[in-house]
């Protein structure tokens, strides 16, 4: 069974991320990028699949400019097998990266395809659901736990009264949740083995793919800055305040 799997270059999930200052997006100048911490959660779980022996290749997939290259190389050192990249140096949404990855999956053929369930720069989380619906195939999002066993999967999905239980069949779409796995680090020498796996370099026109964005950002902005809280003597003046400066309590 081939797995593929979907990965996304965005800021590192430990930077600060800052608007530009004209609101037209966030800076990303000079900032470290990382893969998309729930993209790692899903090259984990397809490596794990493969070390099971559930799965017999994994392929990870990126759309974006020459940078994305590294966050392939990264899925490759944490044992993927090997990487395409749909190169293109357009402004992606996610209509646009669902019909690429259709695209892809159409000549690569795999039984199950694994995506983040959501970019931490974006917020999407429509990927994964646009991508399941254009292939007209079953799809498990947020998933927090995976077993495949014949023709189907059954998957544990965080929703919010507690957890889902589904069995999907094969092929399928699987979206991560944040409690699959925990990604392993790569080591130094599966860093330098990525080095020598192959990635294979597609464009949009080579897939008969149009990604001209369908949505238009009219502004980014800060959030509001948070007030600083204050410390009350005693409840009569929490009470007071909630009255009348909160206005919360009548
Ligand atoms: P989103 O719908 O933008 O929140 O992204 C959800 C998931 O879609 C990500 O975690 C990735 O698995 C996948 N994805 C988003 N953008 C890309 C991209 N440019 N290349 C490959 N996969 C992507």
């Amino acid at each position: 069974m081939k797995v593929m799997v979907a990965v996304k270059r965005t800021i590192d999930a430990n930077v600060k991320v800052r608007v530009k200052a004209d609101g037209t997006g966030v800076e990303t100048a000079n900032v470290k990028m990382a893969m998309n911490p729930f993209c790692e959660i899903a090259v984990e779980e397809a490596v794990r699949l493969r070390e099971a022996n559930v799965a017999t290749e994994v392929v990870a997939v990126s759309a974006g400019p020459q940078a994305v290259q590294e966050t392939l190389r990264s899925a490759l050192a944490i044992g993927a097998d090997r990487a395409i990249h749909v190169q293109t140096d357009a402004l992606l949404q996610p209509l646009g990266i669902a019909k690429l990855l259709k695209a892809v999956a159409a000549k690569e053929q795999p039984r199950l395809i694994i995506l983040g369930k959501q970019a931490i720069d974006d917020d999407n989380n429509q990927t994964g659901q646009m991508l399941a619906a254009l292939l007209d195939w079953p799809q498990a999002t947020f998933a927090s736990k995976l077993k495949i066993e014949g023709d189907s999967a059954e998957v544990v999905r965080e929703v919010d009264g507690g957890l889902e239980t589904l069995a999907v069949s094969l092929p399928c779409v699987m979206t991560t949740d944040l409690r699959l796995n925990e990604p392993r680090y790569a080591s130094l020498p599966n860093i330098m083995k990525a080095k020598k796996k192959p990635i294979d370099a597609l464009t949009p026109e080579q897939l008969g793919v149009d990604v001209s964005p369908r949505l238009k950002v009219l502004k980014v902005e800060e959030p509001t800055k948070r007030k600083g809280g204050v410390k009350v003597a005693d409840v009569a003046e929490l009470v007071t305040k909630l009255r009348s400066e909160a206005k919360v309590i009548g």
